[in-house]
């Protein structure tokens, strides 16, 4: 089966105050450091590409690298057996002036595709959100990768502090009027260790409650798809042909590797988290001792129960006959009661595909957990 590489540069140049991703504010001889353990670890690891359809650069902030750090792996990627001529290259970048500025490079370096954190198209919130850009700069880093001919990922997220429908719809419309390909809707949650947690704990953060917060992911979902964008993922959306080649094989829990501090792998059975701060991470791959943060060999009825669970998320659900042939037909017999659970509460549809309901989208998180629930 095809599968994907994940490389992760965990630096950035802002932190914010939503955000619990191991990232780092360092200075650029780190950056370079990490850079140098990441071309070596992929040399080391390169004999384990299968076809790879899908290259993705996350972070952080991948821009942190510069340009040259990222040529740099991706011209070691391409030449490694595996990868196949027509992958996907995605970069993860923030829709600032300076990261625009790097699109033309990008592309003719062979990234095919950016994910820009857009995450709100309201310049009131924008502060707030901790980003260092306009919603006009927004707009712009949009366009701009669009007019260079690459294909655009736009973050969106709902239930920001201070943010109330009109503000969510005015997003939605701005959004739909730079017609990316694909779209991201995330609901802001509150994690812990993060500043917003903090504030929140001291009666000085208010969000939109629950209920709020859902109204707005259905109106997400009612306004993107009357502008053509097909709903095929819990938290994601595309225009026809521009779904994620990359997260697609997350969803099928198929394998992948990955590479950088702080990047998890699935190969041949095993999953396993590379040291996550980029000095132990960079001292690790330089000395040969790798002392991975966790480290599993996966039981095949943990896989599948993985597999119902990530499959549910799209929203064509998962063919129960290909789970039947991957596992074994005992192994699917031992899940069943709890789909048929599920089933009988709405949750899901049973018919040759599992596949959530509209009940069930809204409460995937509880659904994900009784499946995966051993
Ligand atoms: S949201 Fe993105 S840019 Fe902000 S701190 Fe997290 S990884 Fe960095």
């Amino acid at each position: 089966m095809p599968s994907a590489v994940y490389v992760h540069i965990p630096f950035c140049r802002i932190r914010c105050p939503y955000c619990d991703f191991d990232a780092y504010r360092a200075p650029r001889r780190a950056i370079e450091g990490h850079s140098g353990a990441l071309l070596a670890e992929i040399a080391s690891r390169r004999h384990e590409l299968r076809p790879v359809t899908s290259l993705y650069f996350g972070g952080g902030t991948p821009t942190t690298a510069g340009v040259a750090g990222l040529r740099a792996v991706i011209d070691v990627l391409r030449a490694a057996p595996g990868i196949l001529p027509d992958a996907e290259v995605t970069v993860e970048a923030n829709p600032t002036p300076r990261d625009a500025a790097a699109f033309a490079e990008l592309r003719d370096m062979g990234v095919t595709r950016v994910s820009l954190g857009v995450q709100s198209l309201t310049d009131r919130l924008l502060p707030m959100l901790g980003r260092d850009h306009t919603a006009a700069e927004a707009a712009d880093a949009v366009r701009q990768a669009l007019r260079l001919g690459l294909e655009v990922s736009l973050d969106l997220m709902c239930g920001v502090p201070g943010q109330g429908m009109a503000d969510w719809l005015a997003d939605l419309e701005a959004a739909v009027a730079l017609v990316p390909g694909h779209i991201s809707v995330y609901m802001l949650t509150l994690e812990a260790g993060t500043r917003y947690e903090r504030l929140h704990a001291g009666g000085r953060l208010e969000l939109p409650d629950e209920d709020e917060q859902a109204d707005m992911y259905e109106a997400a979902l009612e306004r993107l798809g009357r502008a053509g964008y097909e709903h095929y993922e819990v938290s994601n959306l595309a225009l026809p042909g521009r779904q994620s080649r990359h997260n697609r094989v997350y969803w099928e829990n198929r394998e992948y590797s990955g590479f950088g501090a702080g990047a998890s792998s699935c190969v041949s059975g095993r999953r396993w988290t590379n040291e996550s701060h980029p000095t132990a991470y960079a001292e690790a791959v330089r000395s040969g001792v790798r002392k991975p943060s966790l480290l599993e060999r996966l039981p095949p009825e943990r896989s599948m129960r993985e597999t119902l669970a990530l499959g549910l998320r799209l929203l064509e659900g998962v063919d129960l006959i290909t789970v039947r042939e991957r596992y074994g037909a005992e192994r699917l017999a031992r899940v069943l009661p709890v789909l048929e659970g599920l089933a009988a509460r709405g949750l899901v549809t049973l018919a040759g595909r599992a596949a959530l309901t509209r009940r069930g989208l809204m409460l995937y998180d509880g659904v994900a957990a009784e499946i995966l629930a051993p």
